[in-house]
Protein backbone atom coordinates (compact mmCIF):
# COMPACT_ATOMS: atom_id res chain seq x y z
CA UNK A 1 0.00 0.00 0.00
CA UNK A 2 1.16 3.52 -0.82
CA UNK A 3 2.38 5.90 1.95
CA UNK A 4 0.26 8.70 2.72
CA UNK A 5 -1.21 10.55 5.80
CA UNK A 6 -4.69 10.61 7.92
CA UNK A 7 -7.73 13.03 6.86
CA UNK A 8 -7.32 14.89 3.45
CA UNK A 9 -9.49 14.37 0.15
CA UNK A 10 -9.34 12.27 -2.91
CA UNK A 11 -11.04 14.07 -5.66
CA UNK A 12 -13.49 12.63 -7.92
CA UNK A 13 -12.37 11.05 -11.20
CA UNK A 14 -13.42 13.56 -13.47
CA UNK A 15 -10.74 16.10 -11.83
CA UNK A 16 -8.48 13.48 -12.13
CA UNK A 17 -8.65 13.24 -15.61
CA UNK A 18 -8.55 17.03 -16.11
CA UNK A 19 -5.12 17.31 -14.45
CA UNK A 20 -3.70 13.94 -15.95
CA UNK A 21 -4.39 15.96 -19.61
CA UNK A 22 -2.65 18.68 -18.14
CA UNK A 23 0.52 16.62 -17.57
CA UNK A 24 0.63 15.69 -20.41
CA UNK A 25 0.52 18.89 -22.32
CA UNK A 26 4.29 19.68 -23.14
CA UNK A 27 6.08 22.92 -21.57
CA UNK A 28 5.68 26.27 -24.38
CA UNK A 29 8.08 28.83 -23.97
CA UNK A 30 6.47 32.38 -23.62
CA UNK A 31 8.23 35.68 -24.79
CA UNK A 32 6.23 38.51 -23.11
CA UNK A 33 5.78 42.16 -24.02
CA UNK A 34 6.29 43.57 -21.01
CA UNK A 35 6.68 42.31 -17.46
CA UNK A 36 5.54 43.68 -14.12
CA UNK A 37 7.45 42.22 -11.08
CA UNK A 38 6.17 43.20 -7.33
CA UNK A 39 8.88 43.85 -4.97
CA UNK A 40 8.44 42.74 -0.99
CA UNK A 41 9.75 45.03 1.63
CA UNK A 42 12.91 44.10 1.69
CA UNK A 43 13.64 44.72 -1.94
CA UNK A 44 14.58 48.25 -3.71
CA UNK A 45 14.79 48.88 -6.85
CA UNK A 46 18.87 48.80 -8.25
CA UNK A 47 17.39 50.08 -11.99
CA UNK A 48 15.83 53.88 -12.92
CA UNK A 49 13.54 54.69 -15.17
CA UNK A 50 15.22 54.56 -18.93
CA UNK A 51 17.34 51.98 -18.35
CA UNK A 52 18.42 49.13 -20.34
CA UNK A 53 18.21 45.98 -19.53
CA UNK A 54 19.12 41.90 -20.33
CA UNK A 55 18.13 38.75 -19.45
CA UNK A 56 19.46 37.41 -15.66
CA UNK A 57 20.50 41.29 -15.12
CA UNK A 58 19.52 42.32 -11.15
CA UNK A 59 16.54 44.76 -11.18
CA UNK A 60 16.19 45.22 -7.10
CA UNK A 61 18.13 43.84 -4.01
CA UNK A 62 17.80 43.79 -0.48
CA UNK A 63 20.44 46.13 1.12
CA UNK A 64 20.32 44.60 4.35
CA UNK A 65 21.98 41.18 1.74
CA UNK A 66 19.27 39.27 3.85
CA UNK A 67 16.51 39.00 1.09
CA UNK A 68 17.79 37.06 -2.26
CA UNK A 69 17.52 39.75 -5.46
CA UNK A 70 14.97 39.93 -8.34
CA UNK A 71 16.21 39.45 -12.44
CA UNK A 72 14.77 40.15 -15.07
CA UNK A 73 13.48 37.52 -17.58
CA UNK A 74 13.07 39.73 -20.69
CA UNK A 75 15.53 42.32 -22.28
CA UNK A 76 13.80 45.84 -22.99
CA UNK A 77 14.05 48.82 -20.74
CA UNK A 78 12.61 49.79 -17.57
CA UNK A 79 9.82 51.89 -17.99
CA UNK A 80 7.91 52.40 -14.64
CA UNK A 81 8.73 51.72 -11.36
CA UNK A 82 5.54 52.67 -9.26
CA UNK A 83 5.68 53.39 -5.64
CA UNK A 84 9.38 51.64 -5.28
CA UNK A 85 6.93 48.55 -5.78
CA UNK A 86 6.58 47.35 -8.66
CA UNK A 87 9.03 47.52 -12.04
CA UNK A 88 7.60 47.70 -15.79
CA UNK A 89 10.07 46.34 -18.55
CA UNK A 90 9.48 46.93 -21.76
CA UNK A 91 10.78 44.17 -24.43
CA UNK A 92 13.02 45.15 -27.20
CA UNK A 93 12.10 41.56 -28.74
CA UNK A 94 15.64 40.70 -28.84
CA UNK A 95 15.97 38.25 -25.75
CA UNK A 96 19.64 38.94 -25.12
CA UNK A 97 21.25 37.75 -22.43
CA UNK A 98 23.47 39.54 -20.45
CA UNK A 99 26.33 38.47 -18.28
CA UNK A 100 25.49 35.53 -15.68
CA UNK A 101 27.33 33.95 -13.12
CA UNK A 102 30.03 32.11 -13.44
CA UNK A 103 29.46 28.51 -13.23
CA UNK A 104 29.92 26.43 -10.24
CA UNK A 105 31.65 22.84 -10.31
CA UNK A 106 30.05 19.53 -9.24
CA UNK A 107 32.19 19.64 -6.33
CA UNK A 108 31.28 23.03 -5.78
CA UNK A 109 31.66 23.54 -1.71
CA UNK A 110 28.23 23.86 0.74
CA UNK A 111 29.09 27.52 1.20
CA UNK A 112 29.48 28.11 -2.57
CA UNK A 113 26.15 26.82 -3.29
CA UNK A 114 24.61 28.65 -0.49
CA UNK A 115 26.06 31.98 -1.85
CA UNK A 116 24.92 30.84 -5.78
CA UNK A 117 21.42 30.41 -3.98
CA UNK A 118 21.55 33.79 -2.84
CA UNK A 119 22.87 35.50 -5.91
CA UNK A 120 21.06 33.65 -8.39
CA UNK A 121 17.52 34.90 -6.37
CA UNK A 122 16.83 31.28 -5.44
CA UNK A 123 13.08 31.12 -2.99
CA UNK A 124 10.82 28.35 -2.15
CA UNK A 125 8.87 28.61 -5.75
CA UNK A 126 6.24 25.27 -4.28
CA UNK A 127 4.60 28.81 -2.48
CA UNK A 128 6.63 29.57 0.72
CA UNK A 129 8.95 32.01 -1.09
CA UNK A 130 11.08 31.79 1.72
CA UNK A 131 14.92 32.09 1.10
CA UNK A 132 16.13 28.85 -0.27
CA UNK A 133 20.23 29.72 1.45
CA UNK A 134 18.15 30.72 4.58
CA UNK A 135 16.50 26.79 4.71
CA UNK A 136 20.14 25.12 3.44
CA UNK A 137 21.79 26.67 6.34
CA UNK A 138 20.81 24.93 9.16
CA UNK A 139 23.34 23.00 10.80
CA UNK A 140 22.38 19.44 10.85
CA UNK A 141 20.11 18.31 8.36
CA UNK A 142 19.67 14.51 7.75
CA UNK A 143 16.92 13.90 5.03
CA UNK A 144 15.64 16.11 1.93
CA UNK A 145 12.69 15.74 0.37
CA UNK A 146 12.06 16.87 -3.24
CA UNK A 147 8.28 17.78 -3.38
CA UNK A 148 6.90 16.79 -6.62
CA UNK A 149 3.38 16.16 -4.58
CA UNK A 150 1.18 18.39 -6.67
CA UNK A 151 -1.94 17.67 -4.82
CA UNK A 152 -4.34 20.40 -5.71
CA UNK A 153 -6.95 19.86 -8.68
CA UNK A 154 -5.66 20.99 -12.43
CA UNK A 155 -2.15 21.68 -11.34
CA UNK A 156 0.38 19.91 -13.11
CA UNK A 157 3.77 22.17 -13.75
CA UNK A 158 5.52 20.17 -11.22
CA UNK A 159 5.02 16.82 -12.53
CA UNK A 160 5.65 17.89 -16.09
CA UNK A 161 8.51 19.32 -14.99
CA UNK A 162 10.07 15.70 -13.41
CA UNK A 163 9.03 13.74 -16.62
CA UNK A 164 10.27 16.72 -19.17
CA UNK A 165 13.31 18.26 -17.70
CA UNK A 166 14.15 14.75 -15.06
CA UNK A 167 17.91 15.04 -15.99
CA UNK A 168 18.02 18.71 -14.80
CA UNK A 169 15.90 18.13 -11.98
CA UNK A 170 18.46 14.72 -10.75
CA UNK A 171 21.07 17.18 -10.92
CA UNK A 172 19.58 20.10 -9.20
CA UNK A 173 18.89 17.56 -6.08
CA UNK A 174 22.20 16.55 -5.99
CA UNK A 175 23.14 20.25 -5.98
CA UNK A 176 20.82 20.77 -3.19
CA UNK A 177 21.99 17.44 -1.14
CA UNK A 178 25.49 18.99 -1.33
CA UNK A 179 24.00 22.62 -0.18
CA UNK A 180 22.32 20.65 3.08
CA UNK A 181 25.68 19.41 3.59
CA UNK A 182 24.14 15.84 3.27
CA UNK A 183 24.75 12.67 0.26
CA UNK A 184 22.43 12.60 -2.87
CA UNK A 185 21.49 8.92 -1.53
CA UNK A 186 19.92 10.71 1.67
CA UNK A 187 17.67 13.01 -0.91
CA UNK A 188 14.32 11.30 -1.70
CA UNK A 189 11.97 12.39 -4.91
CA UNK A 190 8.42 12.28 -3.73
CA UNK A 191 5.48 11.62 -5.87
CA UNK A 192 2.17 10.81 -6.70
CA UNK A 193 2.87 10.02 -10.51
CA UNK A 194 4.20 6.92 -11.62
CA UNK A 195 5.57 8.07 -14.24
CA UNK A 196 7.33 10.71 -13.04
CA UNK A 197 8.48 8.10 -10.45
CA UNK A 198 10.17 5.96 -12.92
CA UNK A 199 11.62 8.94 -14.44
CA UNK A 200 13.71 9.96 -11.51
CA UNK A 201 14.42 6.60 -10.76
CA UNK A 202 16.32 6.08 -14.21
CA UNK A 203 18.58 9.13 -13.17
CA UNK A 204 20.03 7.10 -9.88
CA UNK A 205 17.37 9.00 -7.29
CA UNK A 206 15.35 7.69 -4.52
CA UNK A 207 11.59 7.84 -5.03
CA UNK A 208 8.77 7.46 -2.87
CA UNK A 209 5.49 6.63 -4.74
CA UNK A 210 2.82 8.26 -2.49
CA UNK A 211 -1.03 8.24 -2.61
CA UNK A 212 -2.58 10.48 -4.61
CA UNK A 213 -5.00 12.23 -1.62
CA UNK A 214 -4.90 16.15 -1.24
CA UNK A 215 -3.48 18.12 0.40
CA UNK A 216 -0.24 15.28 0.19
CA UNK A 217 2.37 18.43 -1.04
CA UNK A 218 1.77 19.83 1.81
CA UNK A 219 5.10 19.97 4.20
CA UNK A 220 4.19 18.55 7.28
CA UNK A 221 1.69 15.86 5.64
CA UNK A 222 4.47 14.91 3.49
CA UNK A 223 6.68 14.50 5.71
CA UNK A 224 3.91 12.67 8.51
CA UNK A 225 3.65 10.17 4.72
CA UNK A 226 7.32 9.43 4.09
CA UNK A 227 8.31 9.38 8.28
CA UNK A 228 5.88 8.50 9.80
CA UNK A 229 6.05 11.10 12.58
CA UNK A 230 4.73 14.35 12.72
CA UNK A 231 6.47 17.79 13.11
CA UNK A 232 5.08 19.54 16.43
CA UNK A 233 3.25 22.86 15.42
CA UNK A 234 5.57 25.04 16.78
CA UNK A 235 8.63 23.50 15.18
CA UNK A 236 10.23 23.55 11.31
CA UNK A 237 11.26 21.07 9.69
CA UNK A 238 14.42 21.97 9.68
CA UNK A 239 14.42 22.20 13.23
CA UNK A 240 13.89 18.30 12.94
CA UNK A 241 16.85 17.86 10.48
CA UNK A 242 14.70 17.79 7.72
CA UNK A 243 14.24 20.19 4.50
CA UNK A 244 11.23 19.79 1.77
CA UNK A 245 11.84 21.60 -1.45
CA UNK A 246 9.31 21.57 -4.18
CA UNK A 247 10.63 20.66 -7.77
CA UNK A 248 10.81 23.93 -9.19
CA UNK A 249 13.30 24.88 -7.14
CA UNK A 250 15.48 22.03 -7.52
CA UNK A 251 15.87 22.63 -11.20
CA UNK A 252 16.24 26.41 -10.59
CA UNK A 253 19.53 25.64 -8.70
CA UNK A 254 20.42 23.02 -11.38
CA UNK A 255 20.11 26.13 -13.63
CA UNK A 256 21.53 28.78 -11.44
CA UNK A 257 24.96 26.27 -11.12
CA UNK A 258 25.06 26.49 -14.38
CA UNK A 259 25.04 30.47 -14.13
CA UNK A 260 21.33 31.42 -14.66
CA UNK A 261 19.43 33.79 -12.36
CA UNK A 262 15.66 32.61 -11.33
CA UNK A 263 14.24 34.51 -14.27
CA UNK A 264 11.85 31.72 -15.68
CA UNK A 265 9.54 29.45 -13.85
CA UNK A 266 7.05 26.61 -15.23
CA UNK A 267 3.26 27.12 -14.33
CA UNK A 268 0.20 25.56 -15.69
CA UNK A 269 -2.93 27.11 -16.59
CA UNK A 270 -6.15 25.42 -16.16
CA UNK A 271 -9.88 25.05 -15.26
CA UNK A 272 -12.35 26.50 -17.30
CA UNK A 273 -10.49 26.66 -20.55
CA UNK A 274 -9.92 25.45 -23.49
CA UNK A 275 -7.12 23.95 -23.52
CA UNK A 276 -4.80 23.47 -20.49
CA UNK A 277 -0.91 24.33 -20.90
CA UNK A 278 2.31 24.14 -18.81
CA UNK A 279 4.27 27.19 -19.61
CA UNK A 280 7.86 28.68 -19.54
CA UNK A 281 7.07 32.03 -18.48
CA UNK A 282 9.96 35.07 -17.15
CA UNK A 283 8.33 35.64 -13.55
CA UNK A 284 6.28 39.09 -14.16
CA UNK A 285 4.16 38.41 -17.26
CA UNK A 286 1.05 39.71 -16.45
CA UNK A 287 -1.34 37.11 -15.71
CA UNK A 288 -3.75 37.96 -18.95
CA UNK A 289 -0.73 36.35 -21.44
CA UNK A 290 -0.86 33.22 -19.39
CA UNK A 291 -4.50 33.18 -19.36
CA UNK A 292 -4.80 33.56 -23.37
CA UNK A 293 -2.55 30.63 -23.45
CA UNK A 294 -5.32 28.14 -22.60
CA UNK A 295 -7.93 29.65 -24.02
CA UNK A 296 -10.86 30.34 -21.41
CA UNK A 297 -14.28 29.08 -21.76
CA UNK A 298 -16.54 31.87 -20.02
CA UNK A 299 -16.38 35.14 -20.87
CA UNK A 300 -13.74 37.45 -17.34
CA UNK A 301 -17.32 38.60 -15.95
CA UNK A 302 -18.73 34.58 -15.44
CA UNK A 303 -15.62 33.69 -14.03
CA UNK A 304 -12.82 33.86 -11.22
CA UNK A 305 -8.68 33.98 -11.87
CA UNK A 306 -6.79 31.72 -9.56
CA UNK A 307 -3.01 32.37 -8.38
CA UNK A 308 -2.67 28.52 -7.71
CA UNK A 309 -5.11 25.88 -7.42
CA UNK A 310 -8.65 25.98 -6.51
CA UNK A 311 -8.28 25.02 -2.49
CA UNK A 312 -5.02 27.49 -1.60
CA UNK A 313 -4.80 29.75 -4.38
CA UNK A 314 -5.61 33.58 -3.83
CA UNK A 315 -7.85 35.49 -6.21
CA UNK A 316 -6.13 37.17 -8.86
CA UNK A 317 -7.52 41.34 -8.46
CA UNK A 318 -5.99 42.73 -11.43
CA UNK A 319 -4.96 40.43 -14.61
CA UNK A 320 -1.93 43.03 -15.51
CA UNK A 321 -0.22 41.96 -12.35
CA UNK A 322 2.58 39.93 -12.91
CA UNK A 323 3.54 36.39 -12.31
CA UNK A 324 5.50 35.85 -8.83
CA UNK A 325 8.58 33.30 -8.51
CA UNK A 326 5.95 31.33 -5.88
CA UNK A 327 2.88 30.60 -8.53
CA UNK A 328 3.13 27.42 -10.37
CA UNK A 329 -0.27 27.55 -11.41
CA UNK A 330 -3.10 29.78 -12.95
CA UNK A 331 -6.83 28.24 -12.50
CA UNK A 332 -9.61 29.47 -14.04
CA UNK A 333 -13.44 28.87 -12.41
CA UNK A 334 -16.55 29.86 -12.67
CA UNK A 335 -18.10 32.89 -10.77
CA UNK A 336 -18.77 32.34 -7.01
CA UNK A 337 -22.58 31.81 -6.19
CA UNK A 338 -22.85 29.83 -3.30
CA UNK A 339 -25.64 30.24 -0.57
CA UNK A 340 -24.57 29.19 3.21
CA UNK A 341 -26.47 27.01 5.24
CA UNK A 342 -26.46 26.30 8.90
CA UNK A 343 -24.13 23.55 10.38
CA UNK A 344 -26.24 20.33 10.77
CA UNK A 345 -23.03 18.78 12.67
CA UNK A 346 -22.32 16.30 10.59
CA UNK A 347 -18.84 15.97 11.63
CA UNK A 348 -17.57 15.90 7.37
CA UNK A 349 -15.11 18.56 7.93
CA UNK A 350 -13.43 16.65 11.35
CA UNK A 351 -13.56 13.63 9.14
CA UNK A 352 -11.16 15.18 6.95
CA UNK A 353 -9.15 17.89 8.68
CA UNK A 354 -4.86 16.53 8.23
CA UNK A 355 -4.27 18.63 11.13
CA UNK A 356 -6.46 16.89 13.66
CA UNK A 357 -9.05 19.74 14.35
CA UNK A 358 -12.55 20.55 14.51
CA UNK A 359 -13.44 23.04 12.17
CA UNK A 360 -16.71 23.49 12.77
CA UNK A 361 -16.05 24.64 16.43
CA UNK A 362 -13.40 26.30 15.62
CA UNK A 363 -15.54 28.74 13.12
CA UNK A 364 -18.28 29.00 15.79
CA UNK A 365 -15.70 29.87 18.08
CA UNK A 366 -14.32 33.05 15.70
CA UNK A 367 -17.75 34.21 14.93
CA UNK A 368 -19.34 34.76 18.48
CA UNK A 369 -15.99 36.53 19.14
CA UNK A 370 -14.50 33.80 20.99
CA UNK A 371 -10.81 32.41 21.35
CA UNK A 372 -10.19 28.23 19.79
CA UNK A 373 -6.33 27.87 20.47
CA UNK A 374 -6.19 25.17 18.64
CA UNK A 375 -6.68 27.50 15.07
CA UNK A 376 -2.98 27.88 15.24
CA UNK A 377 -2.65 24.20 14.45
CA UNK A 378 -4.95 24.46 10.87
CA UNK A 379 -2.72 24.35 6.93
CA UNK A 380 -5.09 26.18 5.30
CA UNK A 381 -6.14 23.36 3.03
CA UNK A 382 -9.56 24.06 2.73
CA UNK A 383 -10.22 20.37 3.16
CA UNK A 384 -13.01 21.71 5.42
CA UNK A 385 -14.80 23.75 3.38
CA UNK A 386 -14.39 21.38 0.38
CA UNK A 387 -16.52 18.78 2.01
CA UNK A 388 -18.88 20.74 3.82
CA UNK A 389 -22.58 20.06 2.90
CA UNK A 390 -23.61 23.37 4.40
CA UNK A 391 -21.03 25.38 2.15
CA UNK A 392 -19.86 27.31 5.08
CA UNK A 393 -16.13 29.05 4.42
CA UNK A 394 -14.85 26.95 7.27
CA UNK A 395 -11.41 27.42 6.08
CA UNK A 396 -11.48 31.61 5.60
CA UNK A 397 -12.92 31.92 9.13
CA UNK A 398 -10.40 29.71 10.43
CA UNK A 399 -7.29 31.36 8.85
CA UNK A 400 -8.78 34.81 9.93
CA UNK A 401 -8.81 33.35 13.77
CA UNK A 402 -5.54 31.87 13.24
CA UNK A 403 -4.10 35.84 12.08
CA UNK A 404 -5.67 37.17 15.38
CA UNK A 405 -4.29 35.10 17.59
CA UNK A 406 -0.79 35.48 16.06
CA UNK A 407 -0.95 38.75 16.58
CA UNK A 408 -2.00 38.73 20.28
CA UNK A 409 0.81 39.60 22.63
S1 LIG B 1 -9.24 23.39 9.78
FE1 LIG B 1 -7.48 24.05 8.59
S2 LIG B 1 -6.20 22.21 8.43
FE2 LIG B 1 -8.27 21.51 9.05
S3 LIG B 1 -9.30 21.04 7.10
FE3 LIG B 1 -9.82 23.16 7.61
S4 LIG B 1 -8.29 24.39 6.51
FE4 LIG B 1 -7.50 22.27 6.59
S1 LIG C 1 -18.96 19.87 7.50
FE1 LIG C 1 -20.18 21.77 7.67
S2 LIG C 1 -22.18 21.08 8.33
FE2 LIG C 1 -20.79 19.36 8.72
S3 LIG C 1 -20.07 19.67 10.84
FE3 LIG C 1 -18.61 20.69 9.55
S4 LIG C 1 -19.36 22.82 9.46
FE4 LIG C 1 -21.06 21.59 10.17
Amino acid sequence: MKRTFRGGIVFPSALQNQKETAQASSFMTIFPKQLHLSLNSALKPTVSVGDTVLIGDRLAADPDGKFPPLHCGISGTVTAIEQSSVITVISDGSNTFGTLLPPLSKTASREALLQRMYDAGLVGMGGAGFPTYRKYQAPTIRHLLINACECEPYLAADVRLSIEHSDTLAEGIRFLAAAAGISSREAVFCTESPTAAARLSGMGIRTILLQGRYPQGSERQLLAAVFGREIPEDRFPTDCGMIVSNVATAVAMAEAAHGLPLTHRSVTVSGMVAHPVNLFAPIGTPFSDLIEQADPLLSRRRCRYIAGGPMTGTQITSLTSGLPKTCGGVTVLPALQITKGPCIRCGACVRVCPAGLMPFRIEAAHLAGEKDNTATACISCGCCSYVCPAKRNLAAHIGEARQEMRQRP
